[in-house]
């Protein structure tokens, strides 16, 4: 086929970014909005020789699984992909995309993976979930500030201040700040020409204590920032606080000062404008500070049943020493703390290490340690250090305590939890995983390719995968979470005997 060729096109399959995939004459076609199961009507965008990119043009007819988006933006919008799906089918489609990279870069048997596999976990709340929205500021033709969201791919802003999978306060928060810039000609930032003055506007609300958050990112130095304060960027500053603080929940107003001309969002650092730095939530019974710079996982809903099944698979007894690498604000830490002996978090981040900290003490944890650094330098480091890497593999026995006295810390770990970003867990890192032997390995991943990858490499070295299963923190996105235990390989010692005899040719009779 060739580019602005149309053809009528049968959806069978879904690709990785949630697209249609059909064929026509064994020339297959990649469509962007059409669902699995419609006949349409696509028109060719892009053609190489085996496959090409076609642009939906018509239904013909529709899937039994094509849903009315919620969202009038879906298509153009590029926060979604597959809100013309139903639900259930999403679910489906996350857990096909799991499993598909278990079997085709993990090397996992199908039918081992049906034993160890649990459905994938679902959200009661497929819409207006999100606690966190970053919303781009521009201009329009006739010169007035407007918001919304990028557009796929590209950084054109869709004006829209009510997207459905955040909060409904974001609307009225958003109608304040362009309300507030044309009263007082606050001009919004110019990409290309890196002028204006503001950039993003970074809304977080607590569900459940109800805190808000607003951050403005502002086109200013973080020189001019400190010497300034916030109040001195923000024009007629006292007017935006007045209607602002007006909202019920409004806690914490600050300005990130961001001068880059890249797509980094947010500035190194904040200025309180109003009220303080941060607000708080929960996440089961662990409350966590939050402030502008912080990650904090979007969906507190699912994060809760993601953090459930990491503890259940832990399955701590109360004893034990676990490592959570890749440990943000010490979330999954302090969630694991309260039925384990000790937790060490790691994280590369040294303000999120802070709040990590902080959320140890304002929730009376005394239990968690923190460290910054690479997961992939300080676990290696504080296994030598420990003294461990002299003992082998059987070092267990001469225990952390000893070690614990030697380095400040323990070389030794009961369980470890790993929580990588989407390229996974580095090379060294999973070595010394394996040289440190835990009990059990307890993976929370966002990308299951990397996922697949890492858990071939410790199953291919004394580890034996368990359980797994999904967890959906992102409905009407193609993103997926997944939660894998790792269990370390028992050698029966009576069975080596046996083996050994039986090579022998000896028997008993
Ligand atoms: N477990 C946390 C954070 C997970 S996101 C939570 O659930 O909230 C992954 C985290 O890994 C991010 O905070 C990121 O800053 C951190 N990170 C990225 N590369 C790292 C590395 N090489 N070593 C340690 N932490 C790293």
């Amino acid at each position: 086929m060739q580019k602005n060729d149309t053809a009528q096109v049968e959806i069978t399959d879904i690709g990785v970014n949630g697209e249609g995939i059909g064929k026509v004459d064994g020339y297959t076609l990649f469509i962007k909005d059409a669902v699995i199961g419609d006949l349409v009507e696509a028109k060719v965008i892009k053609a190489k020789k085996n496959y090409g990119y076609a642009r939906l043009m018509r239904v013909i007819r529709p899937s039994e699984y094509r849903v009315e988006p919620k969202c009038p933006y879906a298509r153009k919008c590029g926060g979604c992909q597959i809100q013309e799906m139903s639900y259930e089918r999403q679910l489906q489609f996350k857990e096909q995309k799991v499993r598909g990279n278990l079997e085709r870069i993990g090397g996992f048997a199908p039918d081992f993976l049906d034993r160890v596999t649990e459905p994938i976990v679902g959200s009661e709340h497929p819409f207006g979930y999100r606690n966190k929205a970053q919303f781009p500021f521009g201009t329009d033709k006739e010169g007035n500030p407007v918001t919304g969201f990028y557009a796929g791919r590209t950084h054109d802003i869709i004006v829209n201040t009510d997207c459905p999978l955040g909060v409904s306060v974001n609307r009225e928060i958003l109608e304040i700040i362009l309300d507030y810039m044309r009263k007082y000609h606050v001009p919004a930032y110019n990409e290309k020409e890196g002028t204006g003055l503001i950039r993003h506007a970074l809304l977080r609300y607590g569900f459940r204590t109800g805190e808000i958050m607003v951050c403005l990112v502002v086109n200013v130095s973080s020189e001019k920032a400190m010497r300034d304060n916030a109040s001195g960027i923000i024009p007629h500053a006292e007017e935006l606080i007045r209607r602002l603080t007006a909202i019920k929940g409004m806690t914490s107003i600050t300005v990130s000062p961001n001068t880059r001309r890249d797509n980094v969002i947010m500035g190194d650092s904040y200025e309180v404008l109003w009220g303080q730095g941060y607000i708080t939530d929960y996440i089961g019974e662990v409350r966590y500070q939050i402030s502008p710079l912080s990650f904090y996982q979007v969906n507190p809903e699912q994060t809760e049943k993601l953090y459930g099944l990491a503890l259940e698979y832990a399955d701590l007894k109360g004893g034990e020493t676990v490592w959570d690498l890749y440990c943000g604000i010490g979330t999954i830490s302090l969630f694991l703390a309260k039925k384990a002996g000790k937790v060490y978090g790691v994280e590369i981040v040294p303000q999120a290490i802070g709040d990590a900290r902080r959320n140890a003490e304002i929730n009376g944890i005394t239990n968690a340690e923190f460290f910054v650094g690479k997961a992939e330098e300080v676990l290696p480091e504080y296994y030598v250090k420990s003294g461990q890497a002299d003992r082998g593999k059987d070092g267990r026995a001469a225990g952390g305590m000893d070690a614990h006295a030697d380095s400040g810390t323990s070389g030794h770990a009961d369980v470890i939890v790993v929580d990588p970003p989407r390229k996974g867990c580095d090379q060294a890192l999973l070595e010394t995983i394996v040289k440190m032997a835990p009990e059990k390995v307890v993976y929370v991943s966002c990308d299951s390719a990397t996922l697949a990858r890492d858990l071939r490499f410790l199953c291919e070295n004394g580890y034996e995968l368990k359980r797994v299963r999904a967890v959906d923190q992102f409905a009407q996105g193609v993103h997926v979470e997944t939660v894998a235990l790792l269990s370390k390989l028992k050698i029966d010692k009576h069975i080596e005997v046996e083996l050994d005899m039986d090579e022998l040719g000896c028997c008993e009779g």
